[in-house]
């Protein structure tokens, strides 16, 4: 390659939004109801929204109370050639319609009931289609499948990095060592173990990692969130996850009253455990309704919030990053390339010096220099999502479809959310993208019946079969 080529493929690789990153993000924001068109809004202006994968794996080998799967779901054998195939196709229209980058989970099921090799060919998939893919676990699963994930059938490496959520709560029931837990904390040692064996892969394979932590709350769990993250919080996990729980999926497995858990009481919670207060309305992803973000850091015990809604010049800050940064592909960078990138965004608006240099100066001058030396930064995100009752959903659902417009109430509101939706699906079949409240209210249980038939438990044969 010649230098002239060379340097024109550096400029490419430096430039600060991908054209088609570009395009998705106006079409995204065109798409969005006006109620959520915010100066908070990180949809349609620095992010597309998350994705998920569905009709893949559905089976789990751990009883959730509530679970969101429909009833047959644990009647489709995981197979990873179906896996694959379907996640490509899903990915690739989430290409088309999403644009080139975006951060997506490998969920269904359990994903560890993949095979390694398969489980790695999937996230290889996801890569290929500029996804950064998470993978969604009930976190009991051994160092060994861990080990055989990340490199190959030949002993060497093969993925450079992982990216897992591991869902803990004393709502799941099976898990090995811990059949029934009676509380959160006696699953303490198991959210150490999982995060300490998918850590430990950097030092034996050299594998990054990141980890997040995710927890369904209920009646019976909620005044024990805050605990789970004081606990938690030193275990390595980068992004706490809390779900209220909602009346959806598998209706013998609903066993309590999810209304009465409020998402101000779990963010109350979730405050309590952080020990501070834990400003949601700096960055919004949808409607807030559905999603209350928290991005900060650990300074030792402290924790900090990266910007603080009180305070007009960190509001400065949000909006320069948003106004100026927004599209910029941070995730799965390599270093040196998103040094060069921000470094042609700073040459054409050089006020992001002084607005990321006076919010320098304020944080070190509120937590003092020496501190921050000997605590260290720990990043950490603390998240809620509340899904939505499948009763609400089906109907508002369907109006929508129907181009109507509910009146009842809490019809309009589910209406609205799913409007403003964060949570995406693909379905290749139609090319439509349908929130993930559709997905697990609507379109599981029929998807989970035709799987059933396509990827049987017990092989029928030919004989049988006949
Ligand atoms: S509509 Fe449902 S899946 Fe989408 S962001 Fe809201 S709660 Fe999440």
């Amino acid at each position: 390659m010649s230098l002239l080529s060379r340097a024109r493929s550096w400029v490419e690789r430096t430039r600060p939004v991908h054209p088609l990153t570009r395009a998705a993000l106006q079409r995204r924001w065109a798409e969005l109801p006006p109620h959520v068109r915010t100066p908070s809004q990180v949809l349609g202006r620095h992010a597309v929204g998350c994705e998920g994968t569905h009709g893949v794996f559905p089976r789990c080998n751990l009883a959730c109370t509530p679970c969101y799967h429909s009833r047959d779901a644990n009647r489709v054998a995981t197979n990873g050639g179906h896996t694959v195939r379907e996640v490509r196709a899903q990915m690739e229209l989430l290409v088309a319609r999403r644009g080139p980058h975006a951060h997506a989970q490998l969920i269904g099921g359990e994903v560890t009931l993949l095979e390694p090799d398969d489980h790695a060919a999937t996230l290889a998939v996801m890569r290929e289609h500029g996804r950064e893919p998470m993978s969604m676990t009930h976190g009991d699963v051994d160092a060994d499948y861990l080990r055989r994930l990340v490199t190959g059938p030949d002993g060497r490496r093969r993925l450079d990095r992982v990216s897992f959520a591991g869902h803990f709560d004393m709502l799941m029931f099976g898990r090995r060592g811990m059949e029934r837990p009676p509380d959160e904390a006696s699953l303490h040692p198991f959210r150490r173990r999982f995060a300490e064996d998918v850590r430990a892969l950097k030092a034996s394979h050299g594998v990054r990692s990141f980890l997040a932590h995710n927890m369904t709350v209920t009646p019976r769990n909620v005044d024990q969130v805050a605990d789970v993250i004081r606990t938690a919080r030193s275990f390595g996990y980068r992004l706490f996850s809390f779900q209220p729980a909602a009346f959806v999926g598998d209706d013998r497995r609903w066993h309590d009253d999810y209304g009465a858990t409020t998402g101000d009481a779990v963010w109350a919670q979730i405050e309590a455990g952080a020990g501070t207060r834990l400003p949601f309305r700096v960055f919004q992803h949808g409607d807030e309704r559905c999603n209350r973000t928290t991005y900060g850091f650990y300074v030792g015990p402290d924790y900090h919030p990266i910007l603080g809604d009180r305070d007009p010049r960190d509001m400065a800050v949000r909006d320069a990053f948003l106004d100026r940064l927004g599209g910029v592909r941070f995730t799965g960078t390599p270093p040196a390339r998103l040094a060069a990138t921000l470094l042609r965004v700073v040459v054409r608006h050089p006020s992001l010096v002084g607005h990321f240099g006076r919010w320098l100066v304020r944080r070190l001058v509120r937590i003092g220099p020496l501190r921050l030396v000997r605590g260290g930064i720990h990043p950490v995100t603390f998240v809620m999502h509340s899904f939505m009752d499948a009763a609400d959903v089906g109907p508002a659902w369907a109006a929508t479809q129907r181009g109507e417009t509910c009146t009842e109430p809490r019809l309009r509101e589910t209406q609205e959310r799913l409007a403003a939706c964060s949570y995406a699906m693909a379905h290749p079949d139609t090319g439509e993208l349908v929130p993930a409240c559709v997905q697990h209210s609507v379109l599981d249980p029929v998807e989970n019946v035709a799987l059933r038939t396509l990827l049987p438990l017990t092989p029928v044969s030919r004989a049988s079969a006949a």
